[in-house]
C-alpha cells in the first residue's frame, strides 16, 4: 500500500486484512512499538520520525525483512514500506528469500491540501493505535479511545510543521517508488483517496475481489 501520509493507508489496510485474512505489516506501527518498548531501534528512529524525515534505509530494510520472514504463508499487506527506491530493490531480495512476491500495489492518491486538513484533526490512541478524527471520525466520548478508554493524543509528527516535512519527503523520496513499480511492469492500481474512506475501500475491494477470483 503506497500513498502520502494521511492518505488513509493504515485505515484501508486494517479493512483489507480483515476481509482477506492477511497480516498487516506497518513499518510505522512497528517503529512506534519499538519506541514504546524503549529498544535501541526505537531510540534511533525517534529523531527521524519526530522531524518528519525517513529512518535510514538499512535499519528499515532489516526490520521489515525480519517481519516478512516471520509472516504466515496466507500473505500480508505492507503498509508504509517501501518508501524509497533503494528499499524497493532490497524488498525484492527479501521477498525472493522468503519465496514470496508482490501481487498488487495500491497507490492512494490525495491532494496535499487535504492531507494538511486531515492531519490537523487526527488523534491517535497511544495504547492500541486506533485513529480518530475530531471532525470526521469522532470517538464516542471526546478525547478518549473507544477500545480501551486511553486518552487520545496528537502524534508528535502530525503537527502542521512536521506534516509539511513529511509531505516534502514523500514527494522527493517515495513518489519515485511508484514509477519504479510501474516501469517494472508490476500491477499498480491508482486509487483516488480524496474521497471518503468508505468510498475508497469500496474501490479497493472491487480491485482485490477481482484479483482474489483470479
Ligand atoms: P507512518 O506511520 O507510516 O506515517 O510512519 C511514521 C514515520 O515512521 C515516518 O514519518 C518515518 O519517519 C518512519 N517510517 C515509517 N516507515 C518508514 C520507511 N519505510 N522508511 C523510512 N522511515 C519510515
Amino acid at each position: 500500500m503506497l500513498g502520502a501520509p494521511g492518505s488513509g493507508k493504515g485505515t484501508q489496510c486494517k479493512r483489507i486484512v480483515t476481509r482477506y485474512g492477511l497480516l498487516h505489516l506497518s513499518s510505522g506501527d512497528i517503529l512506534r512499538q519499538q519506541r514504546v518498548e524503549g529498544t535501541e531501534l526505537g531510540k534511533t528512529a525517534r529523531t527521524y520520525m519526530d522531524s518528519g524525515a525517513l529512518v535510514p534505509d538499512q535499519i528499515i530494510v532489516e526490520m521489515m525483512a525480519d517481519a516478512i520472514m516471520k509472516a504466515p504463508d496466507a500473505g500480508f499487506v505492507l503498509d508504509g514500506f517501501p518508501r524509497t527506491v533503494n528499499q524497493a530493490t532490497e524488498l525484492a531480495k527479501s521477498l525472493a528469500a522468503a519465496n514470496q512476491k508482490i501481487d498488487v500495489i495500491l497507490n492512494l492518491q490525495i491532494d496535499d491540501q487535504l492531507v494538511v486538513e486531515r492531519m490537523a484533526g487526527r488523534r491517535s490512541c497511544p495504547q492500541c493505535g486506533a485513529v480518530y478524527n475530531i471532525e470526521r471520525f469522532k470517538p464516542k466520548v471526546e478525547g478518549v479511545c473507544d477500545n480501551d478508554g486511553t486518552k487520545l493524543i496528537q502524534r508528535p509528527d502530525d503537527s502542521a510543521e512536521v506534516v509539511a516535512n513529511r509531505l516534502e519527503t514523500y514527494h522527493l523520496q517515495t513518489e519515485p517508488v511508484i514509477d519504479y513499480y510501474k516501469k517494472n511492469s508490476s500491477t499498480v492500481y491508482d486509487i483516488d483517496a480524496n474521497k471518503d474512506a468508505e468510498e475508497v475501500i469500496a474501490l479497493v475491494f472491487v480491485k482485490l475481489d477481482a484479483l482474489a477470483r483470479g
